[in-house]
């Protein structure tokens, strides 16, 4: 069963090592996380599955790693300058600010009614740069990765000769300053996102749009999340933003509710319309901002020989929030019966952030140390990912902490190993809890074939 509530996964975050509070020390910074030790793991793996479905499985699409500072042009012609808020009120009472789409008339802090009428809060982070802080040399931290990806346009054309339909994908910070942070890592000042523009003829953006839905749908069950849990809501169309044509969001059911995940927009030939130079001779369809200043024409030859400014389609996805996600419906208390119960976190096995703990029956036995330390060197060659020596605490404690980090294996290194040839360990699952013998000598093909 997936986690009921949002106190148990953070528990077992701040427990076991995988999410803390960024600068608990202080007291904290609000809407800021830290990756501990297996979080940032598991979330090096979550970016890892992406990539390689997105750039490797694919034969239409090439990485890009842009700059989190961004010129203050970008982020004006791309309209995030004038746009880019949210509506907030303030209550006059308690003089909390929240997201007026969030609330229904009444402060939830303090229960006034008596609250401002809504106004723009624009939530990008704006910063001096260079030397001198006088207020008219600043950029901006970017509020999300795409905006490189469109003003990089012609250079990732030109050097790598693309033809339509092809994509440019990339990982990376982004920075909002919400108004209202909140639960845990799902809405955040900074996080990760990992987005695809996809480049399509003008024409063939629908068809696109619905196999962009399917192949993500597919990806995030790949990823553990069961379809059940997944809803995928449309847009209505007075309620998209002007320049999308459509826009799907990835629901999922977090544990303060069904949320957005991923959003997957038609955007039309508005991004790269904004950026380009000529516009007039573009045949832009449509209203974007007016544009003196690029100095390149952001459009590429079509199969008929003639200059298009392409349709994007956009994969957009939250990293935390696939985090959050992958975790929730990992969390499953098991009762083993005779009043025992176990922690399990049942993340799919390229996800898990240690693949293998290879665990010392008794730690002060300096054989049995010597061969972990020899097994772990040898397993790590086979590139599964992390293989860890577990020295803490008991056997039973060392599996109950595996479980709970979602460990897929531990093996055991106990006296048969060093007694008895041919060399074997116990190998114990960590969903069936089974332990059986393998020897030594087949591990390397017994991993090869469980992992990769
Ligand atoms: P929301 O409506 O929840 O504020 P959004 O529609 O503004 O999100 P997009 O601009 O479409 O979000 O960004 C794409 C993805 O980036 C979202 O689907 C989400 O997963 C992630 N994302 C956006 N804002 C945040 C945030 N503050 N914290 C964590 N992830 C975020």
């Amino acid at each position: 069963m997936p986690a009921k509530t949002m106190d148990q996964l953070v528990s077992l975050c701040k427990r076991r090592g995988f999410i803390f509070q960024n600068a608990d020390i202080y007291g904290g910074l609000q809407g800021v996380y830290d990756y501990g030790p297996l979080g940032v793991e598991l979330k090096n793996n979550l970016k890892a599955a992406w990539w390689r479905s997105m750039v490797y499985e694919r034969d239409d699409v090439e990485g890009l790693d842009s700059a989190i500072l961004t010129n203050q042009k970008v982020l004006h012609y791309s309209g995030h300058e004038d746009t880019f808020s949210d509506p907030m009120v303030d209550c006059k009472k308690c003089k909390s600010r929240f997201r007026a789409d969030h609330i229904d008339g009444k402060c939830p802090n303090c229960g006034s009614t008596e609250l401002t009428e809504p106004r723009p809060f624009n939530l990008m982070f704006k910063t001096a740069i260079g030397p001198v802080d006088d207020g008219s040399s600043y950029g901006y931290l970017r509020p999300e990765t795409a905006q490189a990806i469109f003003t990089q346009f012609k250079n990732v054309v030109d050097s790598t000769s693309r033809k339509l339909p092809f994509g440019i994908a990339q990982i990376g910070k982004s920075f909002r300053n919400e108004i209202t942070p909140r639960n845990f890592i799902f809405r955040v000042r900074e996080f990760e996102q990992a987005e695809l523009e996809y480049f399509v003829e003008p024409g063939e953006d629908e068809k696109w749009h619905e196999t962009w839905k399917e192949e993500r749908i597919k990806w995030w069950e790949e990823q553990g999340l069961k379809r059940e849990n997944i809803n995928i809501y449309t847009t209505p169309k007075e309620d998209l933003a002007h320049y999308a044509k459509a826009c799907y969001d990835i629901e999922y059911q977090f544990p303060h509710g069904m949320e957005e995940l991923e959003g997957i927009a038609n955007r039309t030939d508005y991004d790269l319309g904004n950026h380009t130079k000529a516009q007039d001779e573009m045949n832009l369809t449509s209203n974007c901002h007016k544009n003196n200043e690029s100095t390149q024409k952001l459009c590429i030859m079509d199969d008929k020989n003639k200059w298009v400014v392409p349709f994007v389609i956009e994969p957009s996805m939250g990293v935390d929030r696939g985090v959050l996600a992958v975790m929730t419906e990992a969390y499953t208390e098991e009762d083993l019966g005779e009043g025992n119960s176990r922690i399990v976190l049942k993340l799919k096995k390229h996800l898990a952030p240690i693949k293998v703990a290879v665990i010392p029956l008794k730690k002060n036995n300096e054989q049995i140390m010597a061969k972990c330390h020899e097994i772990k060197k040898n397993l790590l060659k086979l590139g599964i990912g992390r293989v860890a020596l577990e020295n803490t605490g008991n056997i039973g404690k060392a599996y109950r902490r595996h479980d709970e980090i979602g460990t897929p294996l531990c093996l055991t290194v106990d006296f048969e190993t060093i007694e008895q040839q041919p060399e074997s360990v116990t190998v114990r699952d960590r969903d069936t809890m089974e332990q059986h013998r393998v020897n030594i000598a087949d591990l390397p093909n017994y991993l090869r074939e469980y992992f990769l």
